[in-house]
């Protein structure tokens, strides 16, 4: 699998990933720089099936007609986003790219269209769900900390150890990790009562 991870400004991450065999490929949230996206798709004649956003805020899909117009992929968001797509998932629905998985985990909390996309079972894009060492803020509009307690706490814990996160800003100490990681090092996965997870998100 072609799998990469690309900085955009303000410390959005995109991500591309295609099957190197039938060269179908898929974007995760495509934020400001679509150009840089589409040279890379072009560079690799890769055929781009998918654009998924991990929810609908700007800094993710703003390049998300770009991409479209150029390609003619199907906009993917989860069946409650408020935002334009062509293509509505919800938890537990299952996306192939070829031959590569990409399983949906509906995952609320720092918006109520939040998903995480697990590829192949190794890799989990959290979107702004899970940093490294920090979870998405949940006092915007649409946001909910007891969600956020379900998809972290309930959800997301659940996954092997061994799954590596990559998420939707460069927030932490370096640009990816895993479960088990963030499991030791993540203060906002310590498990704790929910009334005390609120208490602890709804801190300045
Ligand atoms: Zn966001």
């Amino acid at each position: 699998m072609f799998f990469k991870q690309i900085q955009q400004h303000s410390d959005n991450f995109s991500y591309i990933f295609a099957d190197e065999n039938t060269k179908e490929a898929a974007v995760v949230d495509s934020s400001f720089n679509a150009s840089q996206l589409i040279k890379t798709i072009k560079a690799k004649c890769f055929t781009l099936k998918y654009i998924i956003n991990t929810h609908g805020h700007s800094d993710h899909t703003a390049g998300n007609i770009e991409l479209k117009s150029v390609f003619g992929a199907k906009v993917v968001a989860h069946i409650l986003s408020k935002s334009n797509f062509d293509m509505a998932v919800k938890d537990g629905d299952l996306l192939t790219i070829g031959k590569v998985s990409i399983n949906i985990l509906y995952t609320p909390g720092h918006t109520f269209d939040s998903i995480c996309l697990l590829i192949d079972n190794k890799k989990l894009l959290t979107g702004d769900t899970l940093f490294v060492g920090e979870c998405g803020r949940t006092d915007l509009p649409g946001g909910n900390p007891k969600s956020m307690f379900d998809s972290l706490l309930h959800k997301l814990y659940k996954l092997d150890d061994a799954v590596e996160v990559y998420p939707g800003h460069d927030y932490g100490s370096k640009p990816s990790s895993t479960i088990g990681e963030e499991k030791k090092t993540n203060y906002t996965l310590k498990p704790r009562s929910l009334e005390a997870f609120i208490e602890f998100m709804s801190q300045p």
